[in-house]
């Protein structure tokens, strides 16, 4: 008897990740620090999951017929996931994108067919952002839907449904908790909503990166931003339908020089080669750690690979234009 494991396309690849144990920081914490691998999606990144779930249910609910149009508004990894979602399901993919991204991204999403437009990086407030351009764009063209994944809950569910189900399978329930950064909140929201209902000790932290008023929200109830950061898909000065699903215990704040030593130290101790917001959530497991103690186990989520940003954090001479050139050679870069 044969026995067959056949994936039915792109949509039946998305999730069911590796959750991979870091070991050089489990050696360093005495903790067991998971790391879900999620830029092994079939489109890169975290957003695929994200990205199948806001189509199927636009098609769900009649808002997505065939041959139409998907419209976002995108950092980058939403719209790799749409575009990829959309060739698979016959759709056209038009992606509004701020023009401060890493053009690996942006050459990406044009050799993968989307038809990309950038607009200049401008405060949420002007109607010229990314945001309000892609929701026009979606009013404007002909059997368009608009993904609008900072408040279609669709985002969130799709981590409630299928990234919290798998971390809470794959370490068996045996979990004291989980960081996360957010951008939509998508994968915050639903990941904590999920884990805390199975088990409401888990302990639950956001980790915030300058320029974003997540963490003056947690810890304050109120939006404070200072400052501008270099990660990438994360940060917001905002609530978020997704966000709003969170469940957390607390907050703490990372820096870019943070990020920048953790992603270098990721990929020359472990081979693990990520992107800045993932390599800003290990900081934050980190910090958990060492707030709880030797003997837990903490998992965060890997959000992207280090090859979308080649050209910025592993390119040297980017690096030293931003005075981010890393130079520890353990830990001691985590303050
Ligand atoms: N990291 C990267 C690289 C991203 O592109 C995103 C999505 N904006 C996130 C993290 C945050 O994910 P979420 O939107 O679910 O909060």
């Amino acid at each position: 008897m044969t026995s067959r494991d056949i994936r039915r396309g792109f949509i039946d690849t998305v999730g069911h990740t590796p959750l991979i144990l870091i070991e050089s920081l489990s050696q360093a914490t005495g903790c067991t620090i998971l790391g879900k691998a999620e830029f092994l999606n079939p489109g890169g990144s975290v957003k695929d999951r994200a990205a199948l779930f806001m189509v199927l249910a636009a098609e769900q609910s009649g808002e997505l017929s065939p041959g139409g149009t998907i419209v976002e508004g995108t950092a980058g990894n939403t719209g790799i996931g749409l575009t990829l979602v959309a060739n698979a399901r016959g759709y056209r993919a038009v992606i509004v994108m701020p023009d401060n991204q890493s053009s690996e991204k942006i050459s990406l999403l044009r050799s993968l067919g989307a038809e990309v437009e950038l607009v200049p990086a401008v405060p949420f407030s002007n109607p010229n952002h990314f945001y309000h351009t892609a929701k026009r764009r979606g009013e404007e063209l002909p059997g368009a839907f608009w993904a609008n994944q900072f408040e279609n809950e669709a985002n969130a569910e799709s981590h409630y449904q299928t990234t919290g189900p798998e971390i809470w399978q794959q370490t068996g329930g045996e979990l004291d908790g989980i960081v996360l950064s957010s951008g939509t909140g998508g994968t915050i929201g639903g990941v904590t909503a999920y884990l805390k209902e199975q088990n409401p000790q888990i302990h639950t932290y956001l980790i915030d990166p300058p320029g974003s008023g997540l963490y003056s929200y947690v810890t304050t109830g109120e939006f404070r931003a200072e400052g501008s950061s270099i990660t990438e898909g994360i940060g917001i000065n905002r609530m978020t339908a997704n966000f709003r699903r969170a469940r957390l215990d607390g907050a703490f704040q990372g820096t870019d020089l943070e990020a920048i030593e953790m992603a270098y130290y990721l990929l020359r101790r472990d081979g693990l080669f990520v992107g800045s917001s993932a390599a800003l959530n290990v900081v934050g497991a980190v910090r958990l750690a060492q707030r709880l103690g030797p003997g837990h186990a903490i998992a965060t989520i890997l959000c992207d690979g280090g090859g979308r940003y080649q050209s910025r954090m592993f390119d040297a001479q980017w690096l030293a234009s931003k005075n981010l050139m890393p130079t520890a050679k353990g830990l001691e870069f985590l303050s």
